[in-house]
């Protein structure tokens, strides 16, 4: 069923580069532009002020830093100014820039306007940061459908059409973060069973740990330090990236940049040779953490190493040796390479965003939240007051879309409200977590069963949190909508960027019109379709599937009868699945669904 509401597409909007892909006659294709499958992910304006992306941009960050914004990704979330040239814009509006960029490379190649797009993010990016990609997404004149993990995709175009269930680690070492998830897939669903991240830490941070060694090396000799002048810093971090790579295939190289600095009159030449042996002791604690995240990931899903059936690579920098070594030590296991660590984020993206137009080209989505949500609760009193404690409502890594329950009691039976204090985030204390929304509700006095007060928190697969409190003995309820509170903008300060952007869009020497967009370019032929009837059977069992992974979530905190019930109405569910007895699954969800929520 084709949507006629112009195309859409998945974008991996990352870091160092982006990738645009659409699913075209079946099939995920990387959308490309004059071959460059890849779009550095970096904006600048041109000398006359407009707006230039991509490579242009690229190629003019050590000559105009000032001029030129690269690693925004990094920044989402936050709304510090951005400077570029003499204006400054917020994160958002930069990352809109790309993905503009993007949205016209991607309807160049479909020779139609695109105007949806599912884009990918770290599974580990908080509310925050997530809106801060919705909004972009928008700011580019894009409805964006969802936003899905960075892992969870790649798994999207993993193991296609596979009916052996499988559990995959897909370790994701990018430009700018880094990622690892556990995912199940089995009857044609993939679920997210647990996820782990640092949003600091990627290959950018490799470059700068050859960055420093060379400087020093350099300001030793010299007495210079080569990064106190941003171009002649970006000159020496752009050489660095350089060496970086080529360490991945050569035992040594040689950084030489000629008169990289002057000292009495006189140019001086940087000359340095770097072995893979010096390198890889200088990331060697960067590559350490990943490990540290992988087995957190591990314990998060209830998991050892030998029940992982694949290891999955992902990112730019898993290409380094000692990533794959270390990986290989710790894990004894041997990476897998069926996905191209640089697209396959991209193309599952492209999956989904096929999925969500009613197509049946992929497996079926089953994504789990990756922080807690819960409320400010008193859990005690001292002499000094009550003590004010972080309670969860929402666990981390719970499978979306998520809605639970919890009580509490009022303090005291005169109440006549309560404040509701929303917040995310790992800590008992609740200054610790994140602020994500306040409101208030009225409460009647009385004590017995006017003083319970239940919260319920729904959190939609797009994130949107829906935050209820209410008196069930006399009915009375608020609630709040967390989506609005997360936005990064205000109504008019969104309708100056938008107007600021479309401004810079127009005038832009690189972008299309939507109607002077070429006949569409040839694709090669289709593969054939991958395995559609067991897909179909995916997409239509998924809210089965999730019913599971709350079984298995909730097994161990099960006894006696309960437990056993459990265990084999789950089992008999996944059979029912696996053989497509569509009546069987009904039947067996509603069971289990009862189940779980007595137990719960
Ligand atoms: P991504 O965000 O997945 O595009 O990854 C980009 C990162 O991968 C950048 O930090 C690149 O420098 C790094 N990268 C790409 N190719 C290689 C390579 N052959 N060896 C080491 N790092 C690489």
């Amino acid at each position: 069923m084709a949507s006629t509401e112009g195309a859409i597409v998945g974008i991996d909007l990352g870091t160092t580069n982006s990738v645009a892909a659409a699913v075209v006659d079946g099939q995920p294709q990387v959308l490309d532009e004059d071959g460059e499958q890849i779009m550095p992910s970096v904006v600048g304006l041109d000398p006359e002020g407009k707006l230039i992306t991509g490579v242009v941009a690229r190629n003019q960050l050590a000559a105009f830093p000032d001029r030129t914004v690269a690693s925004i990704k990094r920044r989402m979330g936050k709304m510090e100014p951005v400077s570029l040239g003499d204006q400054t814009f917020t994160p958002p509006e930069i990352s809109a820039m790309i993905l503009r960029r993007l949205r016209d490379r991607a309807a160049r190649a479909l020779g139609r306007p695109v105007n949806r797009a599912v884009i990918t993010v770290p599974a580990f990016f908080d509310e925050n940061q997530r809106q801060a990609t919705l909004e972009a997404g928008e700011l580019a004149g894009l409805k964006v459908e969802r936003i899905i993990n960075e892992p969870t995709a790649a798994t999207l175009v993993y193991h296609a059409g596979e009916h052996d269930p499988k559990r995959i680690l897909v370790y994701d070492f990018g430009g700018g973060t880094f990622d690892v998830s556990i995912v199940r897939m089995e009857a044609g669903v993939v679920e997210v069973l647990s996820s782990k991240g640092d949003t600091h830490l990627g290959g950018d941070d490799l470059d700068l740990a050859l960055l420093n060694h060379t400087a020093e090396a350099f300001q030793k000799e010299h007495g210079i330090d080569l990064r106190a002048q941003p171009p002649t810093r970006y000159r020496l971090l752009q050489a660095c990236e350089q060496a970086k790579r080529r360490l991945s295939a050569d035992v040594s190289v040689e950084i030489a940049e000629e008169f990289i600095a002057e000292k009495d009159g006189q140019p001086l030449n940087l000359t340095q040779t770097i072995t893979r042996e010096e390198f890889e002791e200088l990331i060697a604690p960067l590559v350490d953490r990943t490990i540290a995240s992988v087995d957190e990931a591990l314990r998060d899903a209830g998991l050892t190493i030998h029940q992982i059936d694949d290891l999955v690579l992902v990112g730019g920098s898993t290409r380094i040796p000692l990533v794959q070594q270390r990986l290989r030590e710790e894990f004894l296991r041997e990476p897998s390479r069926a996905v191209d660590p640089d697209l396959a984020v991209a193309l599952g993206a492209a999956v989904q965003a096929a999925m969500i137009d009613g197509e049946s080209v992929g497996p079926v989505l089953v994504d789990v939240t990756g922080h807690t949500l819960g409320i400010e609760a008193c859990t005690g009193m001292t002499f000094a007051g009550p003590i004010l404690q972080f309670s969860p409502v929402i666990h981390r890594n719970s499978p979306l879309p998520a809605r639970y329950e919890q009580s509490y009691s009022k303090m005291f039976d005169e109440q006549d409200g309560a404040d509701i204090h929303v917040l995310q985030g790992e800590h008992a204390e609740v200054e610790r977590n994140r602020s994500i929304g306040k409101f208030h509700v009225e409460l009647e006095e009385g004590g017995g069963e006017r003083s319970r007060i239940v919260v319920r928190f729904e959190l939609t697969l797009d994130g949107t949190l829906q935050v209820t409190a209410m008196q069930p003995a006399t009915g009375r309820s608020e609630e709040v909508t967390i989506n609005n509170a997360l936005s990064q903008f205000q109504a008019e300060e969104r309708d100056r960027a938008e107007a600021r952007l479309g401004a810079m869009f127009d005038a832009s020497d690189e972008l299309l019109e939507d109607e002077d967009l070429p006949s569409p370019k040839q694709w090669n032929e289709p593969a054939p379709p991958r395995n559609a009837a067991h897909e179909d059977a995916g997409s239509k069992y998924a809210s089965a599937a999730a019913l599971l992974e709350k079984a298995h979530r909730l097994q161990p905190t099960v006894t006696g009868d309960d437990a056993e019930d459990l265990q084999s109405l789950s089992e008999n569910l996944r059979q029912a699945m696996a053989a497509d007895d569509e009546p069987a699954v009904a039947s067996l969800s509603e069971e289990l669904d009862d189940i779980l929520f007595y137990v719960q």
